[in-house]
């Protein structure tokens, strides 16, 4: 390893204790996948020095790579132990999407601007998660294709819970997704169980708008 990798492998454990842990996730699988994926090589060139700082950071297309302890906290609450289907809606630069690969058998995340997907499926391809397929297209209608999923995880600041990706959910499943305002949200859980869906609310939030249909805006 470069002295610079080995720097980066010491960031991202302070990272994982300080701005983690200690805020009380002690999911050790969650962890583990925070402590692996480099966060640095999805962040740009010119920013790499500040990927483990405790806050999100541009990734290019007026977007963002959220904050550390977010990624963490969403992992969590969609208690993944290994065998699951995912879906992630808003890829960005793709770390959400290598964390989930970590802790979860396969995920599919859809981005709606097509560089962003292009780059990130090359990113992911080259650093070997191989166990993630990046679509480029409308995610708040959910991917049929390869419904249902045991977790979904919405990237994006929706108004409501959109409806097609309660559709997507497998019998137990779970969903985390930001609801409200366009300049504030609530993080919400929902599970599936029989045919109700639970819903619980968590932390508060502040995530770029979810486009599309059932976004904010439809182009
Ligand atoms: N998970 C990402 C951060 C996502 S930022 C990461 O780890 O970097 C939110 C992303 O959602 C943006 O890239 C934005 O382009 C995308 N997005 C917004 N609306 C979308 C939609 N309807 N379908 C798919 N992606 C969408």
């Amino acid at each position: 390893m470069t002295t610079k990798e080995t720097e980066f492998e010491a960031a991202r454990v302070t990272m994982v204790e300080e701005q983690i842990r200690r805020r009380g996730i002690v999911d050790e699988t969650v962890l583990q996948a925070m402590r692996r994926v480099p966060r640095h090589e999805f962040v740009p060139y010119e920013l790499q020095d500040g990927a483990y700082k405790d806050g999100p950071l541009p990734i290019g297309e007026g977007q963002t790579i959220s904050q550390p302890y977010i990624v963490a906290y969403m992992t969590a609450t969609l208690e993944l132990i290994g065998n699951e289907k995912v879906l992630e809606i808003g890829t960005g630069c793709g770390y959400q999407a290598a964390v989930l690969s970590c802790v979860a058998r396969e995920v599919h995340s859809v981005e709606f601007h097509s560089a962003l997907g292009r780059a990130a499926r090359e990113r992911l391809n080259r650093l070997g998660y191989s166990n993630v397929v990046v679509h480029i297209g409308d995610g708040s209608v959910g991917l049929i294709e390869h419904a249902p999923y045991d977790a979904i995880l919405v990237a994006a600041a929706a108004p409501e819970v959109p409806k097609p990706l309660l559709n997507q959910l497998a019998e137990g499943g779970r969903m985390i997704v930001p609801v409200g305002r366009e300049d504030e949200q609530t993080l919400m859980l929902v599970k599936k169980s029989g045919n109700e869906f639970v819903l619980k609310r968590g932390e508060a939030c502040r995530f770029v708008p979810l486009l599309g249909r059932h976004g904010w805006r439809i182009f």
